[in-house]
């Protein structure tokens, strides 16, 4: 039996997380085998399983997670389809190296549900996927420039870290880490998002072989595209011969099946998947239309060991079988509307400003704005230091959620969760 914490009266202890990261940190690098899981308030937490909704941590803190894996765990962190799929899958083998069924029927979901993908690769994660997309987009083209917007995140690689938090004012692409190479970025425009002019003026100067962006800018806010916008970017890239991909690593299989091109009714020419596909295995994908994919068997090289590995491709199957079911999303965005209101009135009630925007199944809470942000310029103006008292009240409160302001829904987030994350919401406000 765990000895699990319950919520409420007093505030949740972390210390053996705290005593499990000291030792963790004398053999990983900084505890930890992803930067984006340093330096969390009050300590980066071990945890020892978990179940639906639910996370338990090394202490018994029993947690709402709102984090879901950083978005991939939509049906919840143990549904019985995809593990059973998945550990018949096992008793088949791990690895082929070669084609399986199950592969095919994963592509055929994927391109089935994905108004972009005539075909489709598979990866192992996201940043591979856009370096798919980015080395077609300039094979196709002949090109050499990408565009990209500030704020919008695209994977780890040198060639793609860039503007991806812009201190104010930058008027050139802005290295994401140490080590990276100055001249990765030579090639990379950023521009701010959501302004159709200064993409049709960069546009009209030529030799841009793709823009890429997040359709809905999700991994920071979760801001909505200005009716119109996609519509325009997609005219002005068809009329410069420049090839439109949508990132929807996070919007994909979350906003909707189809993910936010289906949402808004505008296709891309590649998009870029991963997190929501597989609900935690590690699949990413890139599509689009076919005579583009097909430059993978005209000296386009697109690699990888793991590559459609049968196990991540069950897993795959399974979640795509689910999230393809009509109404699949109903429920989830429901409470997520409802959460979403709640959390608004919890600061309206406490007298904090705060605005609540994006989708039902993954939004944004952002302290110190007065009105939706738009782009990247706009959240810099959030307070991000008492967000964090924020989410370090609702912690101690039993509820995980993003420091980034982000909140991820999953269908296991049933009514009796959203009552007691408003609970601890409107508890949290109260101390901040
Ligand atoms: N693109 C977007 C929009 C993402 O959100 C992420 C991951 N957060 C990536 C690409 C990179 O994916 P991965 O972490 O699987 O490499």
């Amino acid at each position: 039996m765990d000895s699990v914490a319950e919520l409420g009266t007093t505030p949740l202890s972390f210390d053996q997380s705290r005593r499990r990261m000291a030792e963790a940190s004398r053999y990983l690098a900084g505890g930890v085998s992803s930067n984006f899981r340093l330096g969390i308030s009050p300590t980066p937490l071990v945890f020892e399983r978990a179940d639906g909704a639910y996370l338990i941590d090394a202490d018994g803190n029993r947690l709402i997670d709102y984090y879901l894996g950083m978005g991939p765990m939509i049906l919840g962190h143990t549904p019985q389809d995809v593990i059973a799929a998945v550990q018949d899958q096992l008793g088949r083998g791990i690895l082929y190296a070669g084609q399986s069924a199950v592969e095919t029927e994963a592509a055929r979901l994927v391109c089935e549900i994905v108004p972009c993908a005539e075909r489709v690769r598979f990866n192992s994660s996201g940043s591979e996927a856009v370096q798919a997309a980015l080395r077609l987009a300039r094979a196709a083209t002949g090109r050499r420039t990408i565009v990209k917007f500030d704020g919008h995140y695209h994977g780890w690689f040198d060639n793609i870290l860039w503007s991806t938090a812009p201190p104010p004012g930058a008027n050139a692409p802005v290295a994401g880490s140490k080590g990276q190479l100055a001249e990765a970025g030579a090639d990379v425009v950023a521009l701010p998002w959501n302004d159709l002019a200064a993409l049709r003026d960069r546009l009209a100067r030529g030799g841009v072989a793709a823009v890429i962006m997040e359709a809905a800018m999700c991994n920071a806010g979760a801001i909505q595209p200005l009716p119109g916008y996609l519509e325009g970017v997609r005219a002005a890239c068809t009329e410069a011969g420049t090839i439109l991909i949508f990132d929807e690593v996070i919007t994909g299989f979350r906003v909707g099946p189809g993910g936010a091109q289906e949402r808004f009714g505008v296709t891309p020419d590649l998009a870029t998947f991963a997190k929501a596909i597989a609900n935690g295995f590690p699949v990413a994908a890139v599509a689009g239309r076919a005579e583009l994919m097909e430059l993978c068997t005209q000296g386009v090289v697109h690699g990888g060991t793991y590559n459609g590995g049968s196990v991540g491709m069950a897993a795959c199957v399974a979640t795509l079988s689910r999230l393809r079911q009509p109404g699949a999303f109903t429920g989830m965005e429901a409470r997520g509307t409802r959460l979403m209101d709640g959390i608004r009135e919890a600061f309206a009630r406490a007298g904090v400003p705060a605005v609540v925007t994006g989708f039902p199944t993954i939004f944004h809470v952002a302290i110190g704005l007065e009105a939706p942000a738009r782009n990247w310029s706009d959240l810099l103006r959030m307070d991000r230091a008492r967000y964090v008292r924020f989410t370090t009240a609702l912690l101690e409160r039993g509820v995980r959620a993003l420091e980034r302001g982000a909140w991820f829904m999953s269908t296991e987030h049933d009514d009796a969760v959203v009552d007691r994350t408003l609970e601890a919401v409107n508890g949290a406000v109260r101390v901040i």
